[in-house]
């Protein structure tokens, strides 16, 4: 659902969108897990380049559900690093017309991950991009 209603975004900023995706049931709030998904995956395609890509994976790990998203865009400075979950945060603080955004998104994403009894954190990168990874108990 998220990577439909995603693809008009994607298209205007020509990033290709990619998923991989087991079968996993989770116990909470689909409202409030689209959001955090959603959320994840816009900076995905926001802070990515042309011609760059996004995946999103689905999988389980020591009985945890594991949500990945990473993509091919401008990486967080490691500095940030703890930053990016902060209410209003933005690493270009210019918020530009162009990027918008309020600096919420991650906010929500980490608020949305521990209601549920899980933890986001923003791997550090091998190479160039971002990889965010949410895990939530089965
Ligand atoms: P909002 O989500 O409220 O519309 P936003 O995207 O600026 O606005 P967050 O989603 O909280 O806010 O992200 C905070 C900041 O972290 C962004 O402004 C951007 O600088 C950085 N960021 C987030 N995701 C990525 C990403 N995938 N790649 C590079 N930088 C990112
Ligand atoms: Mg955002």
């Amino acid at each position: 659902e998220i990577v439909t209603d995603l693809t008009p975004l994607a298209q205007k900023k020509q990033i290709t969108l990619h998923q991989e995706c087991e079968d996993i049931h989770i116990i909470g709030s689909d409202a409030l897990i689209y959001r955090m998904l959603f959320n994840l995956v816009e900076n995905a395609i926001k802070y990515n380049q042309p011609g760059g890509s996004v995946q999103i994976t689905i999988s389980r790990s020591n009985g945890k559900a594991i949500l990945r998203v990473a993509d091919t865009g401008c990486g967080i400075p490691d500095e940030y690093r703890t930053s990016i979950f902060e209410p209003f945060f933005r690493v270009d603080k210019s918020r530009s017309r162009e990027m918008g955004g309020a600096g919420l998104g991650l906010a929500l994403v980490r608020e949305i991950a521990a209601l549920h009894g899980g933890t986001v954190q923003d791997e550090p990168a091998e190479g160039a991009g971002t990889v965010f990874t949410v895990a939530l108990p089965m």
